[in-house]
């Protein structure tokens, strides 16, 4: 399948794989009919421009995504819960991409066809649960501005959401819970931390203390909210699920190539 191939490490390389027809080749790149560099027909064209502009909306939509929390191996950082109860999981696939990173996407197929479930990829999408935390390391800007702590999600892989049931039922709340986080060299650690140890349970006059921002304003437009530190993410906004036409788009797919029926443009 075209998505497998597009991920797989051991691809031939390149030049074995290109069909004949890339071959660069003026006389064979303008030539009418199939697929050609230039676009020259209106309805291509219209076509081209509203394919980029779908891609660039997707850009979008990941760019203004929340940081996740995470840890590097060996690494340790303190977090606040600033949840409640865990109120949010869906599927998850984490996807390896060929400069060796990984990235997450939503997984569709508990109400639609999945192109990622399809190719096997990730061997199947895994159920995380999510909260909002503040992490407390300091960071710099790449304007060298310092900012002494930030609000993240904090993703829960299957194995570790026990821990935080059994904090809630111990605590009552888990909001203001202040957690040591430690991330071991193992191989097998988890991105947000093996050791969580509950270290105080701050209340939300002791949150306000600590954490208050002010507003954020650029061009009149409120950017962040006064306080926006203080409360959880509305995760229904935060996650936009792509749709089975935007998977494919980015990922390839089983649609054959050149068979455009059915992108929503
Ligand atoms: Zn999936």
């Amino acid at each position: 399948m075209a998505l497998k191939r597009k991920f797989n490490k051991t691809r031939k390389p390149k030049h074995e794989e290109a069909p004949k027809e890339s071959v660069n080749s003026p006389s064979k790149a303008e030539s009418s009919g199939g697929t050609s560099i230039f676009k020259t027909s209106p309805d291509q064209i219209r076509q081209a421009s509203k394919k980029q502009q779908a891609e660039n909306d997707l850009r979008a939509k990941e760019r203004s995504m929340p940081f996740r929390f995470y840890l590097k191996r060996g690494e340790s950082k303190r977090y606040v819960i600033l949840d409640d109860e865990v109120t949010f999981g869906m599927f998850e696939h984490t996807i390896k991409t060929p400069d060796g990173r990984y990235r997450q996407e939503i997984c569709i197929k508990e109400k639609f066809i999945c192109p990622l479930c399809e190719a096997g990829l990730d061997n199947g999408s895994k159920f995380r649960t999510f909260l909002s935390v503040i992490d407390t390391t300091p960071f710099t800007t790449k304007n060298n501005v310092t900012v002494p702590f930030s609000k993240k999600l904090l993703p829960i892989s299957d194995r570790q959401q026990n821990q935080f049931y059994k904090y809630h039922s111990k605590y009552g709340t888990l909001r203001g819970l202040v957690i040591d986080a430690e991330r071991s060299d193992s191989q097998t650690s988890y991105s947000i931390g093996d050791v969580l140890m509950v270290d105080d349970q701050m209340s939300d006059e002791q949150l306000l203390a600590q954490f208050a921002t002010d507003a954020v304003v650029n061009d009149g437009k409120v950017i962040r909210e006064k306080n926006h530190c203080l409360t959880p993410f509305n995760y229904l906004e935060v996650f936009t699920p792509k749709t089975t036409e935007e998977l494919r788009m980015q990922y390839g797919g089983s649609r054959p190539i050149g068979d455009d029926s059915g992108i929503p443009f």
